[in-house]
C-alpha cells in the first residue's frame, strides 16, 4: 500500500500535478470480499471488480463499508447491464448505444466512463475511438447516467514507454470531448500514465500480489 501510494505521490510531482487530483482504484478481482474488507481498513476507499458474477457473491459481505465506491472496470454485457447497475456506483466501460439505454432504463444514477479501444487488437473490448463523440452527445442526453471521462486498456507491455503512446491518445480524445477524467494505468505503467495526465490510476498486482490463474 504504501509502496504503491508513494509511487503516485513521486510520478504526480514530478509532472507537477497534486495528489489529490489522482484516485487510486484497488482491483480486487479473484481476491476475497476480506481482501477488500483489509484494504477499506487501510484507508483505500475505491475499488474496481472486472466480473459482475463475482462481485455479486462478494458484495453482500461489503455493505458495511461506509464510503466505499465500487467501480465496474471489465467488459460489461448489456443483458447484464441492470445487476451491474445494482452493484456498483459507477461503470467505466460503456462502450455501445446499446448499453447506454440499458443503464439508462435502470433509472438509477451512475457515473459512467466510456472505454476506449485504441488498438486494432481483436480480443480487446471498447469503443472505436471514431464512434466516441456519438456515445458522448448519447450520454449528455442521459438523465440518470452522469459522464465523467474515457478509461482504456492498452495492448499489454511491460514497459511504460511502449504504453504511454496510448495514454497521449485517450488525453487527446478527452480533451476534444471536453472531458474531464482519464482512466488509466495500472501496476506497471502507473507513473507513465499520470506523467500523462491519468486521474484514475487502476492497480491490482502492485497492491495485492499475483492472482491465481483460472
Ligand atoms: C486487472 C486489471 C487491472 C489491474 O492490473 P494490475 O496489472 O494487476 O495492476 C487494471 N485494469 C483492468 C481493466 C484490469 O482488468
Amino acid at each position: 500500500m504504501n509502496a504503491v501510494e508513494a509511487r503516485i505521490r513521486t510520478a504526480a510531482e514530478r509532472a507537477g500535478r497534486r495528489r489529490e487530483d489522482i484516485t487510486l482504484i484497488a482491483v480486487t478481482k479473484k481476491f476475497p470480499a476480506s481482501v477488500i474488507r483489509e484494504a477499506w481498513d487501510l484507508g483505500v476507499r475505491h475499488f474496481g471488480e472486472n466480473y459482475v458474477q463475482e462481485f455479486e457473491r462478494k458484495a453482500p459481505e461489503l455493505a458495511d463499508l461506509e464510503g466505499a465506491t465500487f467501480h465496474m472496470i471489465g467488459h460489461l454485457q448489456s443483458n447484464k447491464a441492470h445487476k451491474a447497475s445494482e452493484l456498483f456506483h459507477s461503470i467505466q466501460t460503456v462502450d455501445s448505444l446499446r448499453l447506454i439505454e440499458r443503464l439508462e432504463r435502470m433509472r438509477k444514477r451512475l457515473d459512467v466512463m466510456i472505454e476506449v479501444k485504441l488498438s486494432g487488437e481483436e480480443s480487446k473490448s471498447g469503443a472505436d475511438p471514431l464512434l466516441v463523440p456519438e456515445l458522448v452527445r448519447w450520454l449528455r442526453d442521459c438523465r440518470y447516467l452522469r459522464l465523467r471521462g474515457l478509461m482504456t486498456m492498452p495492448p499489454w507491455s511491460d514497459d511504460p514507454e511502449k504504453t504511454r503512446p496510448y495514454f497521449r491518445r485517450l488525453k487527446e480524445l478527452a480533451s476534444r470531448c471536453w472531458l474531464a477524467e482519464l482512466s488509466m494505468g495500472m501496476s506497471h505503467d502507473l507513473e507513465a500514465a499520470i506523467e500523462e495526465g491519468a486521474t484514475h490510476v487502476r492497480v491490482g498486482t502492485a497492491l495485492f500480489g499475483p492472482r491465481r490463474k483460472e
